[in-house]
């Protein structure tokens, strides 16, 4: 059967028909989203090591940064005298020897034998002799001497794995599998556009990126890849700017001055200047006829709710429903809890749909938003779901915005309602660039502060001062403040060389008896994450370890310390949306990121302004550097390839190809519809969803 199966090889044959994927490996590689032959041609190396030049054990030498090749002859765990323990391996070649450390990654002890072949890469160094502190290091065989099929010494890919599933395992199944596949793969991507790019077909990108020869084919594989995304990108937004146009007869408001006075009167201080101006800008297009498609941008704490009460108050006095849908269930109370108090001397009240509400309760609020006497609605997307339906809905107000998507903005205006939409940001991102990526929408932002907020202060320390920095912590939580302690990664199996979150809440919960740490991330489920939150809210938590999950939204004035370990490992923009989890009440607050290393000019840059926009333009110019892989999400479309600005040429070109395939003629946008339907859903499943619409 299987190898029936194999004869007639598609793309969308399920992995296990493939030969070396049994039913184990097939579970194994469904965690990481491989479910197709497709899906596994698309598993990219998320990293390369340049192992083209490979140094001989003896010429490794102390001040250099140098890759090497060699067999493990010794290794143990040895501790230090500060409780750190040390991974230690030497490993021998032709030429010699090299001891190679990873201080406080004991757990590699289980991973690595002696007889296993290992390509490490790193600085090095000198401590009692020279050592190699391996940044990357790779098993390419065991010790029964199963060698490595795949890698002849050049540039090696390095892939995404997971338990079970060593990216040895991963790239030796990609390596067997790939001719074939690649050949399954069409290129769809016109000619001309290639050409005058000089890009590679999409067969020799694949190659590339899965086989290079040197990191520069690498690279062009990579802007290939990167191409065709932007392009789809820009399909999406014209399309979905098409379908807005088309329904575009929305309401217009009338301005009454009734509650939005009140409003206004009611407030213990001012609007700045940027509210004032964001206000006006989205007043104009609610009194306007034609739909209001507009994002308002502004870092944390710039007031972006106070304009979105405004914009509702608006659609409320002309008699329409209005909702506030937010990603999560916590952001949702708290939006409640906000609105609540601001609406108070207005004498008006949200009204909440909340997924741990009984159905008896859901039921009532539905019927209330159905018969229109619930007025103000925040709750989840679960408030544009089947079953929900409200009398007059004038205007939706979606926080956060990257959690909903193109897609789901096109379903927005899909399901036959036609409200005013608001998206809220707290991502700042260049103009320019706001323009290209959220191509459908028209854009107001807040840069000002409001006064009254405690000053946030960043420091960049190095470990050594690591038992300052927690005696500070400490302290500070005993003064009643609490505080968040960072880490990048939430176990050590996933990245050997870094502090993981799981460790560092058993460190500080044994270090601190007197004071209450609990631990966040993004395994757990929705309920107990948000559950650690609520006691966290609640002051029930003084020290709460977590993951990047607290970036998005969550308020917790009395929060007034931040620890950041492997800053390094984030890049400038997340930086900036932990660091605006403090500062949100009166007092100063503090934000320390810990570094191993000399402190880098980027985390100084970053420690010397709280303006998100310009952070983000330092992000953009770093990554495009290149140094990170990171998948970031942009309208919900998440780039995977791209690097902006230096993919700004690539970027225009899609624009202008993606306007050339559909944007001009609405003819031709019909006759093209099927194929770049087929394409887009080819690449991207959930782009169903947006071109069944319209
Ligand atoms: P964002 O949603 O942009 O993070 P919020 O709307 O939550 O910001 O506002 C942050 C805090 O600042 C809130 O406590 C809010 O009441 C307050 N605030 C908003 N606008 C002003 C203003 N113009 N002057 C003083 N405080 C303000
Ligand atoms: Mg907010």
């Amino acid at each position: 059967m299987p190898a029936r199966a194999a004869a007639a090889l598609r793309l969308d044959t399920p992995v296990q028909f493939l030969k070396g994927i049994g039913e184990r490996r097939a579970e194994a590689l469904a965690r990481l989203g491989i479910r197709t032959a497709r899906d596994l041609l698309w598993h990219l190396p998320h990293r390369y090591i340049d192992a083209s030049t490979l140094t001989p054990l003896s010429r490794a030498e102390v001040g250099q940064e140098v890759a090497c090749l060699g067999s493990v002859v010794a290794k143990g765990v040895l501790p230090t005298r500060r409780g750190l323990r040390i991974f230690h391996a030497v490993l021998r070649d032709d030429s010699g020897l090299l001891e190679c450390v990873w201080p406080g990654q004991p757990f590699l002890d289980r991973t690595i034998t002696v007889g296993q072949t290992l390509l490490v890469s790193g600085p090095v160094r000198f401590y009692h002799g020279r050592q190699m502190a391996p940044r990357e290091f790779v098993i390419l065989a065991d010790s029964a001497g199963e060698g490595d099929a795949v890698f002849e010494g050049k540039v090696l890919p390095v892939y995404p794995a997971t338990e079970g599933l060593s990216h040895k395992v991963i790239r030796s199944l990609v390596d067997r599998h790939l001719d074939v596949l690649i050949r399954l793969s069409d290129d769809v991507l016109p000619d001309s556009a290639k050409r005058s790019l000089r890009l590679p077909s999409l067969p020799e990108a694949l190659q590339a990126v899965h086989r290079p020869r040197a990191l520069e084919e690498a690279e062009d594989g990579r802007r290939r890849l990167a191409f065709d995304e932007l392009l789809d990108l820009q399909l999406m937004l014209i399309r979905a700017r098409a379908i807005a146009k088309r329904h575009r007869s929305g309401v217009a408001f009338q301005l009454k001055r009734d509650l939005t006075s009140r409003l206004k009167e009611s407030l213990p201080w001012e609007l700045t200047g940027d509210q004032q101006r964001a206000l006006r800008e989205i007043t104009a297009d609610m009194t306007s006829p034609d739909r209001m498609h507009r994002l308002l941008m502004g870092d944390v704490g710039t007031g972006k709710t106070v304009v979105a009460l405004f914009a509702m108050l608006l659609g409320l006095e002309n008699d329409f429903q209005t909702a506030l849908m937010a990603p999560t269930e916590l952001l949702v109370e708290q939006h409640g809890a906000t609105l609540e108090k601001l609406l108070a001397p207005l004498k008006l009240k949200p009204e909440l749909l909340l997924g741990r509400q009984t159905p008896a309760e859901k039921a009532a609020v539905r019927k209330r938003l159905a018969t229109g006497q619930a007025r103000l609605a925040v709750g989840t997307h679960a408030l544009l779901q089947e079953g929900v339906s409200f009398r007059r809905l004038g205007l939706v107000v979606i926080d956060e915005q990257h959690r909903f998507g193109v897609e789901q903005r096109a379903a927005l205006i899909g399901k036959g309602v036609a409200p005013d939409v608001l998206l809220l940001t707290a991502t700042p991102i260049p103009r320019s660039l706001a323009l290209t990526l959220y191509g459908d929408l028209d854009v107001s932002t807040l840069r000002e502060r409001p006064p009254g907020r405690g000053l946030v202060r960043t420091a960049v320390r190095h470990r050594n001062q690591r038992e300052r920095v927690f005696e500070f912590v400490r302290d500070e939580c005993l003064k009643g403040r609490q505080a968040y302690v960072v880490l990048p990664v939430i176990e050590e199996s996933e990245r050997a060389d870094l502090r993981a979150a799981t460790t560092m809440v058993q460190t500080l919960a044994a270090r601190w008896p007197d004071l209450k740490v609990d631990l966040v991330h993004g395994r757990l489920k929705a309920e107990e994450r948000d559950d650690v939150m609520r006691r966290y809210r609640q002051g029930d938590v003084d020290v709460l370890v977590a993951t990047t999950v607290i970036e998005v939204g969550i308020d917790v004035p009395n929060a007034t310390v931040m620890v950041i370990e492997h800053p390094d490992r984030f890049g400038l923009a997340q930086l900036h949306q932990l660091r605006g989890r403090i500062g949100r009440g009166a007092e100063e607050s503090y934000c320390i990121l810990l570094v191993d290393g000399p402190s880098p000019e980027r985390l100084q840059g970053f420690a010397g302004t709280l303006d998100g926009f310009k952070i983000a333009e330092l992000d953009l110019a770093e990554r495009g550097m290149g140094d990170l892989i990171g998948a970031r999400q942009h309208g919900g479309f998440e780039l995977r390839h791209a690097r902006l600005p230096d993919d700004t040429d690539l970027l225009t070109h899609a624009r202008d190809l993606a306007t050339e395939l559909i944007g001009a003629d609405p003819a031709l946008q019909r006759r093209e519809n099927l194929r770049l339907r087929e394409r887009a859903v080819a690449r991207y499943p959930r782009a169903v969803e947006l071109f069944r619409v319209g």
